[in-house]
Order: C-alpha cells, then structure tokens, then sequence
C-alpha cells in the first residue's frame, strides 16, 4: 500500500479516540515526507538533530516537526526557531536549555516530558520520582519559555501485550495524577504521547492522545545504528 493509503487507514483507526498522528519519518527520503504532506498529513517526528533541520529546510513550511529523539544540549539551539513539539525532554537542565533558547528566538516551545515506562535499560526518560522532583523544584517554576503540555513514555518492545498494557496504563494514571497535582487549571496540560507501529492500538486503549507511528506508514527502516532506537 501507499504512504498516501497508509495514512487513511491510520486516520480511519484512530478517528473516534480523537488522537493526532505523528508520521514518524526518521531515516526517510524529504520525497516520502512529501507523499505523507500531499495526503493532508502534517504533523512529522524526527529523532535526530541535523537530520530535522535538513527536511524542516526542503520541506513546506505550515509542517509541526516534533522532536521525539534524545536531545543533547548543545543541539537545542538548531531547532529552537522552529519546533513545534519536544516530545523527549528527560532532564532539568535541557528544560533549562530549551527555555534559554526560546527565550531567545522570542517564543515558547512546548515539551512532552519523557517518562521511563519500560523494562529495559536503553530507554531514556525520567523516573516518577525524578519526574515530581522536576515539577516541584523552583528552578522548573522560574522558566516562562517553556510550557509542558503532557507526558510522554516509550513501551517495552516485546510481544506481550499484557506488558505493554500494564505500561501505558501506568503512564495514563501518572499523567491523571500530575494534572491533579501540577496543572489542574491549565487547559494546555492535555498530551499523552505513546503507541508506535507495533503498540498504538494498546496504546489508543489506554487514552493516548498522541501516536507515533513510522514503519506502518513508510514501511521498514534501514537499520542504522542510532544511540537511542
Ligand atoms: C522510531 C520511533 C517511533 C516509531 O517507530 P515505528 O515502530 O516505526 O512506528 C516512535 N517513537 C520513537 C521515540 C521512535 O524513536
């Protein structure tokens, strides 16, 4: 099936949830990005930096880039101007970092906090504990060019589907009880990003607001190396 087809299916599949599709096109040639965007498709993930700004270059300007990747410090500064979404934000100090070059660019850049849900060693993110510590320390109540709009959580990658569950499950608690406690009057506190090709429809279940689907739209990967997938 087409790119083009794959995304009508996935827009039917998800339709009643109400959830946004992230086309998540990391390793993919600007022209298959391009078929996604002829097919109404508007909203892209990307996990690298320099590979981010190259498609945000070729591409049209109306697309939302969401990065969904571990971002260094050093690297905030090459998508400030632009980015819609930070999807993976695991720490303070890139909290900090991000809001500094929002700051500069005139803007606020809104943030998934990444929570580690799963029960694997290679997955970034922060812990519950780390995540209220984050939340309740002044240095996070001090930055006003940011603004966290939800959580976001990677499941393990097996084929039990009870697992996976359980862990969305868990995450969509969290989130219930960190909008109750940090941001009950803020309307923009709403995302919940989690499911990929092999677990959104658990996922969707499970009140995910926010897919991040890319093998089931652009098909199989090249297997590359990347520190974090
Ligand atoms: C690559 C990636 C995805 C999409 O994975 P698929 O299995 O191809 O759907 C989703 N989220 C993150 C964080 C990723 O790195």
């Amino acid at each position: 099936m087409s790119i083009a087809d794959n995304i009508k299916n996935l827009n039917k599949e998800i339709k009643l949830s109400k959830a946004k599709l992230v086309a998540v096109s990391k390793t993919k040639p600007a022209e298959d990005l391009q078929e996604a965007y002829d097919a109404g498709q508007r909203i892209f993930g990307e996990n690298m930096v320099q590979e981010l700004v190259e498609k945000y270059e070729k591409l049209p300007k109306d697309i939302q880039w969401h990065l969904i990747g571990h971002l260094q410090t050093n690297k905030v500064k090459y998508i400030a101007p632009f980015i819609s979404l930070i999807e993976s934000v695991d720490s303070l100090k890139l909290l900090q970092e991000i809001n500094k070059q929002a700051e500069k660019n005139k803007r606020v850049i809104d943030c998934l906090l990444q929570v580690y849900i799963a029960d694997e060693e290679t997955k970034f993110g922060l812990s519950y504990d780390e995540l209220i510590e984050l939340l309740r320390s002044d240095e996070y109540t001090a930055l006003k060019n940011i603004r966290v709009v939800g959580l976001m959580g990677i499941a393990t990658n097996t084929d039990n589907e009870k697992q996976i569950n359980d862990e969305f499950h868990e995450l969509r608690v969290l989130f219930d009880g960190i909008k109750v406690s940090f941001f009950r009057k803020d309307e923009f506190f709403k995302e919940l990003s989690m499911g990929m090709s092999s677990d959104y429809k658990i996922a969707l279940e499970q009140g995910s607001t926010m897919i991040r689907v890319g093998s089931t739209i652009f098909g199989q990967r090249v297997i590359k190396h990347f520190k974090n997938n």
